[in-house]
């Protein structure tokens, strides 16, 4: 959730007039950011263009992509949807292979209206709802447990739109799973409640600043580096988070 992550990028992003584009920039001065942006482009239409087909067919499907990196991004991407399906397969639970949704966007009428991208929305074998994320920068490691914090928040902000407009009335959304195709790692966690309520905190202060005209504050960090504001939001930091952030 951009808000928890630095207040002052959530401003930038909610009055960005690409707001719902946003992630769909074809702009290659950020090679990570554009990485990540192909490689959602391809992960979001996937399942679309395998349906029916057995694994031997899926990598037929596509071109190869013109960017050496987001093709390892999608060769890893696909080797691990190979084994989600073959594990579904010798349960005999294919039904639950291909997702509710890919790429959703949410909104809520609030005193705000609260609003989202959800990457893909999976049906897991016992029912229940497991949002993912594509998450391809190199800071997304879930073994920091900032990042999971951050994670939880950012994940409980969707579970709490989806479960407030009843998007899924009668079914449970308990897990999240991060793939990260730069790391080649995928995790999966359960949604804690208490990550849930402190959204609702977050979402109040948020209103309360607005209300009252207070000021949304820079959190600088290594994340500077792949926000798409940089520019904006300080054009002299730009050189100097380079300069100071591996990539
Ligand atoms: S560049 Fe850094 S401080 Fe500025 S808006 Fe983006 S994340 Fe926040």
């Amino acid at each position: 959730m951009n808000f928890k992550q630095c207040p002052a990028k959530f401003e930038f992003y909610y009055n960005d007039e690409g707001y719902w584009n946003y992630g769909t920039s074809d702009d290659k001065s950020n090679m990570d950011t554009w990485r990540g942006n192909e490689f959602h482009d391809f992960a979001e239409t996937f399942f679309d263009k395998i349906k029916g087909l057995e694994p031997e067919e899926w990598t037929k499907q596509f071109e190869p992509h013109e960017d050496e990196i987001v093709q390892k991004y999608i060769d890893w991407f696909v080797s691990t949807e190979i084994e989600r399906y073959n594990d579904l397969k010798s349960l005999d639970k294919l039904d639950f292979f291909n997702p509710l949704a890919n790429e959703l966007k949410i909104t809520m009428e609030d005193e705000i209206d609260r609003t989202g991208h959800v990457d893909r929305i999976d049906l897991m074998p016992n029912g229940d709802i497991c949002i993912v994320e594509y998450k391809a920068g190199k800071s997304y490691d879930m073994t920091n447990i900032d990042r999971v914090t951050s994670m939880n928040s950012e994940i409980g902000w969707y579970v709490n739109i989806l479960n407030a407009i009843e998007h899924y009335p009668d079914k449970k959304i308990t897990h999240w799973k991060v793939i990260n195709p730069r790391l080649e790692k995928i995790w999966m966690n359960k949604i804690s409640p208490i990550s849930l309520k402190t959204v609702e905190k977050i979402y109040a202060d948020m209103v309360n600043r607005i209300k009252k005209g207070l000021k949304f504050e820079k959190k600088t960090g290594t994340l500077c580096y792949y926000c798409p504001y940089l520019q904006k939001c300080d054009p002299f930091w730009e050189e100097e988070v380079e300069l100071n952030f591996d990539q």
